[in-house]
């Protein structure tokens, strides 16, 4: 394929990238905006493959072709609950393509570039084998905190950023080490690459230690920064490799990841940076402290069809959706409830936390896919001075978004975030299966409020028996 039909490809797909995101920005445009994403991606690999730098199809088509399936596969068997997992890991991907490609491209034999180009080449190969390494690392220890197979709490090493100054200072000097070696394929290689090697290895610490600072509560910020890195670090391939697609895309995602990070800091009332250095943020407020996890009370529990009462006298209903929502799968049900209602005359509206859920966008995601009507899912900023005028609040599977510590417990690892205030409504119902404490592992006074009712056991199970209540009741009316 000519070189000018590759570039004026290239161009095409990176605007059908821009537009792509533009139209990720709302809900009623998301479809779209992810259907010019990957038309856009499919012109991308099409293009670059037909590439006359590239050669050896009879290894690259295999190769594309185990990775689309075992893709297709895993993308169609995950539940909506692991989606977080799944995209730390492909995050870790990533990371590891950039690693990849950094050594391949230094010691690649036919690499021909002398002089200041050839510096040049040994930057971009340090720093985005640098970054690629700190991706992968970080997250995989997402990853494996996300699925809860680490603890959630933040490691908090003495002198941990004595530490992690001292290994990216370690780094600094292994790069002055590295670049300008002249001709690494004719000196002894295996010389040449060692700071590179030792560097990767540091990296990989550095990613290690960075995400197992960061507490329970702050990993909302933790998966957009590793989003943001993996973006730069596809960027810094695309320079090892001369692929202007891939520095634009990199570049788009790193540029978008890192105001999404910095918008869920504004959210949870973080400094971007003290998250984003590591363990920062939590110097003063660590996890769960033992005495802020024991229950603080007594709680009054209701039933199902206790709760279809309160909700069928009410005007005006507030619906919370959190993490156990999505666990539940109880969206559906959850819908037909808010339609029984709207239907009878109340207004009933959705409240939707920043950081509920385990991924940005979680509960909007659920809720249009149960299709439940754009214009009653409001974000906290919207609706949040609307609960004094509101009768009945249903919590459903969310914790720490609805705790009330966050606003006046300076103890609580969750201090000074935004929270969804319900309990200045009439009555809250909270839904969930046990007195188990959120994600960030804090007690939550929320449920031992006067105005507060408990409504236990399994979501979807508890959201269908009040769905069965309505409609019994209209049918009797
Ligand atoms: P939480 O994790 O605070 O609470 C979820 C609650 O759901 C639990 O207390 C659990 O209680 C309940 N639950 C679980 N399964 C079910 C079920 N089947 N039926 C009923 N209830 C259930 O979730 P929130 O959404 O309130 O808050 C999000 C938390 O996750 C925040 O701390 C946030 O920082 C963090 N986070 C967010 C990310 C994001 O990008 N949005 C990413 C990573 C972390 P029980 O066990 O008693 O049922």
């Amino acid at each position: 394929m000519p070189s000018s039909l590759v570039t004026a490809a290239y161009v095409f797909a990176g605007v059908l990238f821009i537009l792509s995101l533009g139209g990720l920005s709302t809900q009623e445009t998301a479809r779209r905006g992810n259907k010019l994403g990957i038309v856009g991606m499919l012109i991308a690999i099409v293009v670059t493959a037909l590439d006359a730098r590239v050669t050896g199809y009879q290894i690259l088509l295999p190769a594309v072709l185990v990775g689309a399936l075992i893709g297709a596969v895993l993308a169609a068997r995950v539940a909506m609950t692991s989606m977080p997992e799944l995209v730390a890991m492909l995050h870790s991907f990533v990371g590891a393509a950039a690693v990849l490609v950094g050594f391949a491209s230094y010691l690649d034999p036919n690499q021909t570039l002398t002089g200041t180009e050839a510096v040049i080449h040994q930057v971009e190969v340090f720093v985005g084998v640098f970054i690629g390494a700190i991706t992968l690392t970080g997250s995989l220890i997402a990853y494996a905190k996300l699925k809860g197979s680490i603890s959630g709490k933040p490691l908090m090493l003495p002198a941990r950023h004595a530490i992690n100054m001292g290994m990216v200072l370690g780094c600094i000097y292994l790069g002055t080490r590295f670049v300008g070696v002249p001709d690494p394929t004719a000196v002894a290689a295996h010389t040449a690459v060692q700071p590179l090697i030792i560097m990767t290895a540091i990296a990989g610490v550095i990613g290690v230690h960075m995400v197992m600072a960061i507490g329970g509560a702050d990993m909302p910020v933790v998966v957009s920064m590793l989003n943001s890195y993996s973006g730069w670090a596809a960027a810094a391939a695309g320079f090892m490799l001369s692929n202007d697609l891939l520095i634009i895309t990199g570049a788009l995602v790193g540029s978008s990841g890192a105001i999404l990070s910095y918008i869920m800091c504004a959210a949870m009332n973080r400094s971007f940076f003290s998250v984003i250095l590591g363990g920062f943020g939590t110097a003063g407020g660590t996890a769960a402290s033992s005495a802020s996890s024991e229950p603080q009370g007594e709680v009054v529990s209701v039933n199902a069809s206790e709760t279809a009462e309160m909700l069928s006298s009410a005007q005006n209903v507030i619906v919370i959706p959190g993490y156990g929502m999505a666990a539940a799968q109880a969206q559906y049900p959850l819908h037909e409830i808010a339609k029984t209602l709207r239907e009878a005359g109340a207004n009933v509206r959705f409240a939707i936390h920043p950081v509920a859920g385990r991924l940005p966008g979680h509960m909007n995601v659920l809720l249009a896919e149960a299709n439940v009507p754009y214009d009653i899912v409001l974000e906290m900023d919207e609706i949040n001075h609307d609960f004094p005028e509101t009768d009945v609040v249903i919590v459903i599977g969310a914790n720490d978004i609805v705790n009330p510590g966050a606003l006046d417990d300076p103890s609580s690892a969750i201090y000074g975030m935004p929270v969804l205030e319900c309990w200045k409504a009439r009555t809250t119902v909270v839904m969930k299966r046990s007195m188990a404490s959120g994600y960030a592992g804090v007690d939550n006074p929320l449920f031992y409020k006067t105005n507060t009712r408990m409504l236990f056991g399994d979501a979807k199970k508890n959201v269908e028996a009040i769905l069965g209540e309505l409609r019994e009741q209209s049918k009797a009316a």
